[in-house]
């Protein structure tokens, strides 16, 4: 059972009482309602590659974790009312390559892809790399189906586009990370194959001519834009020196860069989009640029971006955050979370990256190079998070824009939260799972 006790990042590390590996609907209901009958609480676990301990079990050798692995078909694919229906078991990469193969895309896209499974995602509310132009998991679900904590089956897998008969249900399941019912099917959004795409790393002056540029370059190609994601030097220099085979392409003296992706579905193509960016070029808003000539060298210049997680990982490890703030805050949050962080740590390193377009960085604290970086993280990490999230719930940010909250960041929820909230949050767990058998000790 080690492979399923054990977190993405080996953090927490649980002791279950067993695992089961349904193979349908009816066979994770019947597991269900086992549970139920014998007070087992039930851990739900897609791909296990989440970042808060949510999939994980505690240490008390009486929660079982539920694998969705098995339930891994892709039930239909759909062009003309563009949708895809999976079962939750279904890896993010095959639902990809399902719509593929009809000549369709399935936009979400994440560096876990080959193993995150659709219900995972679902769960999660995951986001990821094409959130500017297609949303986050929630906005590609059209339809659920779901086991509930006492064993019945929510079916509310379909395609429709337009449905207003009463609450949302989808809804409440969506982001719950397994807390309020196991996902076993769903029905979600399709778009058309992307024909042509541009793919830029550029330097920036600072972090608001990165937002500028956003917003002039959306304001030429508008959706069009997929992908842009802002990285500092200092998080550059991370990567190319973990992966010495990788090298940035442009003026290597600049402290501030983004990656940015535009694609189009028509007749415009490729030199639409390269005359958008020409333009803002001569306007002066693209610094010194280089445009990826073929797919080799757009892997090249994503692996930069990609590739920051492991670079950190691979120096010791970081005091990792997942903000996110309005778009027109991100530059006052990441000098307020600078100047908090200097002057109180002077010598730590930061590595700051992320989703700029969605508001979403990950402001990410690194042990001053001699110093040791476990006994660092073992000291610091709590006073770290707290001057980072202070900053961005000064800003009416969130501490958690794309990971969710699990064991990791329970308490965070609690501080942060407006009471209200918080308030209907535990309402609604209890009329769903009023034996509190489904996730404990995750979110709430
Ligand atoms: C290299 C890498 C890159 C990543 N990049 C991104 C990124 O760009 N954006 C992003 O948002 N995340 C990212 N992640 C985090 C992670 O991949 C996502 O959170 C993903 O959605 C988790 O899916 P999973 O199937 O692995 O879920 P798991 O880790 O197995 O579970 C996550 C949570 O969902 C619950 N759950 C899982 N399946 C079900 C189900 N069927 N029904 C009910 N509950 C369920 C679990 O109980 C747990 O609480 C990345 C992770 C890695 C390792």
């Amino acid at each position: 059972m080690t492979a399923y006790a054990v977190d993405e990042r080996g953090i927490y590390r649980g002791r279950p009482l067993a695992v089961a590996r349904p193979a349908s609907t009816s066979e994770v209901a019947a597991v269900v309602r086992a549970c139920r009958a014998h007070g087992v609480a039930i851990v739900p676990q897609g791909g296990n590659t989440g970042y808060c301990g949510g999939a994980t079990p505690d240490d008390g050798g009486r929660q079982l974790v539920l694998s969705l692995e098995r339930l891994d078909r892709v039930l239909d694919v759909d062009p003309v009312a563009a949708t895809l229906t999976v079962q939750a078991g279904v890896t993010l990469s095959a639902a990809q390559q399902a719509a593929a193969a009809r000549d369709m895309l399935f936009p979400l896209a994440m560096g876990s892809q080959d193993s995150c499974q659709i219900g995972g995602n679902l769960s999660t509310n995951a986001g990821g790399l094409a959130v500017l132009r297609y949303g986050n998991a929630r906005d590609l679900a059209l339809g659920l189906e779901v086991v509930l904590p006492d064993g019945r089956v929510l079916d509310e897998l379909r395609g429709l586009r337009k449905d207003n008969t009463g609450y949302d249900l989808k809804q409440l399941f969506i982001g719950a990370e397994g807390t309020l019912g196991v996902i076993t099917a769903a029905t979600l959004k399709l778009y058309p194959r992307v024909t042509a795409g541009v793919t830029a790393f550029t330097a920036v002056s600072d972090p608001a001519a990165a937002c500028s540029l956003l917003t002039r370059l959306r304001g030429r190609i508008g959706d069009n834009v997929t992908s842009f994601e802002y990285l500092t030097a200092a998080a550059l220099a991370l990567v190319t020196r973990a992966f010495p085979d990788l090298h940035v392409p442009v003026a290597k003296d600049s402290e501030h860069f983004v990656l940015l992706e535009c694609s189009a579905t028509g007749e415009e193509g490729r030199q639409g989009l390269e005359a958008a960016l020409a333009r803002l070029h001569e306007e002066g808003l693209l610094g010194d640029a280089v445009i990826a000539q073929d797919e080799r060298q757009r892997r090249a210049l994503w692996a930069l971006r990609e590739r920051v997680p492991a670079a950190e990982r691979h120096l010791g490890g970081s005091v990792k955050h997942d903000i996110s703030v309005s778009q027109g805050d991100l530059a006052t949050f990441l000098e307020r979370a600078a100047d908090a962080i200097t002057a109180r740590w002077p010598r730590a390193r930061l590595s700051v990256y992320g989703h700029f377009g969605d508001g979403n960085v990950h402001f990410n604290v690194l042990a001053p190079a001699d110093a040791d970086a476990v006994d660092f993280r073992a000291r610091h990490a709590a006073a770290i998070s707290d001057c980072v999230h202070a900053a961005a719930s000064a800003l009416g940010g969130s501490f958690s824009a794309e990971h969710g909250v699990g064991q990791l960041k329970r308490d965070l929820l609690a501080r942060y939260t407006d009471p209200v909230a918080l308030d209907l949050m535990r309402t609604l767990k209890r009329a769903l799972d009023p034996d509190g058998l489904m996730n404990p000790g995750k979110v709430l």
